[in-house]
């Protein structure tokens, strides 16, 4: 079976196919941030037809770095994209004659590792533009009534603390997330009364992004340390708040901060005794890296989830909106 599967993170957006479950081909570009909600689904078309050249695709799965409608397949809030939300199924579905599956990118993450790992309660977590988590519980995939049972990046860490991406305050995500770091740290700056470094007059300029803090830190830069211990703490809440809820035998770790930066993954994971109640899980990077993601859509596609058919109809107790 060939299997369209796309991943559309907040920063790129990646296109692959697989055929009998491996990956065959794959592109990546910037995830597009303008011109109307039907823009991204036009460009994972695209992509999809320069990489299939004379294939069929049977079925689709895209994966996204956002809010969704599972039931519709739309994307409700994208944080960190001015398109914010867009229709993703049904275009697909028209342009491809095939079957297309939506997802949240850290759910398929968290199905695929489920289904390649074998462990029945997984949790897996990403650091990157945004912070998120999948989580499946006694083999079971946690949905939630609209597909977003897992938005571990908008847990309150500090309810007086800045607003996030969301709206929301003092988020996880607005404080420790790859978009949240240069803001994050010109607070600091701004208040600093040390050494005035390379990485302090970065910061003031708003423009000390994850691999400038990482590497002015690796050189015994004050200020920058001084971020990094702070961030270690900030996450190792976030990690022990995860796992405190949802009690995983193993956490896979993913994301471009993590993989990147697996120093600075061990000082979280020690830091965390300060937080922790629920017995320590056994922690692994994610197996296929980068395309983790593209991967865990995939096999949701072939091993689709049995929660998917299970939905109930959008409920009849009236909720706010
Ligand atoms: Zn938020």
């Amino acid at each position: 079976m060939d299997i369209l599967a796309a991943d559309i993170g907040g920063t790129y957006l990646r296109v692959a196919l697989f055929s009998d479950g491996k990956l065959v081909k794959k592109v990546k570009i910037r995830t597009p941030r303008s011109g109307g909600k039907l823009r991204i689904a036009e460009e994972v078309y695209k992509l999809a037809m320069d990489l299939r050249g004379e294939k069929d695709i049977d079925r689709a799965g895209i994966a996204v770095a956002g809010l969704i409608d599972v039931r519709r397949g739309d994307v409700i809030r994208m944080p960190n994209n001015p398109i914010m939300s867009f229709p993703l199924r049904k275009p697909l579905e028209e342009r491809l004659s095939a079957p297309v599956l939506v997802l949240n990118d850290c759910v398929a993450a968290a199905w695929g590792e489920h289904i390649s790992r074998g462990v029945d309660n997984l949790v897996y977590l990403t650091l990157s533009t945004g912070i998120g988590a999948g989580a499946v519980v006694n083999g079971n995939l946690l949905l939630g009534k609209d597909g977003n049972a897992h938005e571990v990046g908008h847990i309150t860490l500090d309810y007086r603390g800045r607003r996030c991406g969301c709206g929301g305050r003092g988020h996880w995500e607005a404080m420790a997330s790859g978009s949240a770091i240069p803001l994050f740290s010109r607070e600091m700056a701004s208040e600093w009364e040390g050494e005035r470094t390379e990485a302090w007059k970065t910061a003031l300029k708003g423009e000390l992004d994850p691999p400038t803090l990482f590497s002015l830190w690796r050189d015994g830069d004050v200020f920058a340390e001084e971020i990094v211990f702070e961030l270690v703490k900030i996450n190792a809440a976030g990690i022990s708040s995860v796992i405190n809820v949802y009690d995983p035998e193993m956490l896979v770790l993913g994301g471009s901060i993590v993989l990147n930066n697996r120093d600075f993954v061990e000082l979280i994971l020690q830091e965390m005794r300060e937080y922790i109640t629920n017995r320590m899980p056994f922690v692994d990077y994610a197996g296929s890296g980068e395309d983790a993601v593209l991967k865990g859509i995939a096999l949701s596609v072939l091993r689709r989830p049995r929660v998917l058919d299970t939905l109930s109809s959008p409920s009849k107790i009236k909720g706010k909106d």
